[in-house]
C-alpha cells in the first residue's frame, strides 16, 4: 500500500478475491445488488451502498471487519470502514 492512512489497509498484504460473483446475503433474500464488494477479513461477498440493502456496510459494522475489496470486475481498490480511507493495489 502506498499511502499509511489506515493501520488495517496497511495490514493486507494480499487481497482476498471474491469467490462467488453474487451478493450473499441477497440471494438469500431474493434481492438485487449494484455492486460487489469483498470482506477481507472473511472472504464474504456482499453489495454496495449503492444497493438497496447495503450488505458490505451492514457486515463491516456488524462484524467489526473493517475492510472491504471491490468486487467488481478491473477495479483493484480498498476500503476502510472505521477510517474512511481507500487505497489502490
Ligand atoms: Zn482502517
Ligand atoms: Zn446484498
Ligand atoms: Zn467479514
Amino acid at each position: 500500500m502506498s499511502e499509511a492512512i489506515c493501520s488495517h489497509l496497511d495490514a493486507i498484504s494480499s487481497v482476498k478475491p471474491a469467490k462467488r460473483h453474487e451478493c450473499e446475503e441477497c440471494v438469500k433474500i431474493g434481492s438485487t445488488w449494484v455492486h460487489l464488494r469483498t470482506c477481507q477479513t472473511c472472504g464474504a461477498t456482499l453489495c454496495c451502498d449503492s444497493s438497496p440493502h447495503r450488505h458490505a456496510s451492514k457486515h463491516a459494522h456488524a462484524s467489526g471487519h473493517p475492510v472491504i475489496a471491490s468486487a467488481e470486475p478491473g477495479e483493484r481498490w480498498l476500503y476502510c470502514y472505521p477510517h474512511d480511507a481507500v487505497a489502490s493495489y
